[in-house]
């Protein structure tokens, strides 16, 4: 198996359920007490959140890149940047380093073409929901992608930064994310994107009507994937 290297604390809350869901994983496919090669390497998201209010992505990628670098030099094989956001930085990380970056948004454009979905809505962040550097990937594979509207964007950035983040998980906050999800299927949204790795702590499968595509189970699940595939020579 393959070591994955994870950069994680963005949140810490999310970080946890990588561990979690890789191990799972593993055991899932290996049985027995088999369990994931994988490095943490988890920064202080204090920090990353007063960059990127402060627009300041170069020194919120700088972090990063250390982080990578450092895993680079412990034995990782390949780097799982352990948010939706910072892959913002994605670019900048990888210019650093000789191993790949599994990118979250292409592993979950894998999934979505593996169904008949054609027009997806995306939550996350108002860096994913509204800048390019995520939709792209979407856009670039055929996907139509609705966002929700500026005043429901706001409140899910809210509930992202101070909730979600914080590990509070509240119902009512769950059924304002269960109505914007609504909202974005009746606009024409066949399936949803949880694009960011806090919200699946609030919202599964079973609480919406349309697919769902967690980021933080298909990013985690992939992973394991990758570090397992054998090389045939
Ligand atoms: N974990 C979140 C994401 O997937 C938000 C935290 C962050 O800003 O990195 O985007």
């Amino acid at each position: 198996m393959k070591t994955i290297g994870l950069i994680g604390g963005m949140s810490w809350e999310s970080s946890a359920e990588y561990y979690r869901l890789i191990n799972e994983e593993v055991k899932r496919r290996q049985g027995g007490l088999h369990s994931a090669s994988c490095i943490l390497y988890s920064v202080d998201f204090a920090e990353i959140e007063t960059h990127q209010t402060a627009g300041n992505w170069r020194e919120a990628g700088n972090i990063l890149t250390e982080a990578a670098a450092a895993l680079e030099r412990a034995g990782a094989s390949f780097i799982v940047i352990c948010t939706n956001t910072m892959h913002k930085v994605a670019d900048m990380i990888q210019e650093s380093i000789q191993i790949p970056i599994l990118h979250i948004a292409d592993a979950t454009v894998k999934h979505i073409q593996q169904t008949d979905v054609q027009t997806i809505g995306l939550l996350g962040t108002k860096y994913t929901m509204e800048q390019d550097f995520y939709k792209s990937h979407l856009k670039d594979n055929e996907l139509g992608v609705l966002i929700p509207n500026e005043q429901e964007r706001i409140q899910i950035n809210k509930i992202i930064y101070e909730e979600l983040c914080l590990g509070q998980i509240q119902q009512s906050s769950k059924a304002y994310f269960q109505q914007v999800i609504q909202d974005l299927v009746d606009n024409g949204a066949e399936g949803v994107i949880l694009g960011c790795t806090e919200i699946g702590l609030l919202i599964q499968s079973s609480d919406i009507e349309v697919p769902l595509f967690d980021t933080t189970v298909i990013h985690a699940t992939t992973a394991v994937h990758d570090a397992l595939i054998v090389k045939k020579d």
